[in-house]
């Protein structure tokens, strides 16, 4: 039986995504496995102390290895916004509502590179380790593609003419902050077994 790790989220798309990448060397379980329906509130200043504030939040309550993610867009004509504000960056959580408000907000931007980034908090055998992942690009001026989620429609990795939601899942999870900060982790656990 391959060693059980609980991904602290409820976003069923990026449990999607990970499990993907994680293949079958861990027994991935989500926040409704282990009957944890509650919301945790992100309530850090960072991208790295919301993510710390959700694996402890599930390690205090179950002692079990887990592991969370924060992750957002940062543009950097708008200063760095939406960052971990990404969720709910116009007030509500609705994706496409949030999309329209960057994409307003970058009208008549010549500069428009941004990046995704994704730090991931985990708490193995009791000990916290973080990782990071970020990939660059640039927002583009009207949304385009129908797959992936949040802001994938507007951003376009740096080397690629598709946006993230042109993309197969399969090329996104190849290339993405979150796969990148995953593959850190992963290398790190293959090393403790
Ligand atoms: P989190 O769940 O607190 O990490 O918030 C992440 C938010 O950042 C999501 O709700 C999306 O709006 C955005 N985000 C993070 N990763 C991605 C991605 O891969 N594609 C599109 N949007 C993303």
């Amino acid at each position: 039986m391959p060693p059980a790790l609980v991904f602290a989220t409820h976003n069923a798309h990026k449990l999607a995504e990970v499990q993907a990448m994680l293949g079958a060397g861990f027994l991935l379980k989500s926040l409704n496995d282990i009957g944890f329906e509650e919301d945790i509130d992100e309530t850090g200043s960072t991208f790295q102390a919301n993510a710390h504030l959700k694996s402890k939040a599930i390690f205090d309550r179950f002692g079990l290895n887990c592991f969370a993610d924060d992750s957002g867009l940062v543009v950097d004509a708008l200063h760095g916004e939406p960052g971990i504000y990404s969720a709910r960056y116009s007030g509500s959580r609705d994706p496409k509502t949030n999309l329209e408000l960057v994409l307003q907000k970058m009208e008549g931007h010549q500069e428009r590179s941004a990046h995704f980034v994704s730090i991931i908090s985990l708490i193995w055998e009791g000990d916290n380790y973080f990782f990071e992942g970020r990939v660059e690009g640039s927002i583009i001026e009207k949304s385009r593609g129908l797959a992936g989620f949040g802001y994938d429609p507007i951003f376009i990795p740096k080397g690629y003419d598709l946006t993230f939601a042109e993309m197969e899942a399969t090329e996104k999870n190849r290339i993405s902050h979150r796969s990148l900060a995953m593959q850190q982790m992963l290398e790190f656990l293959k090393q403790q077994s």
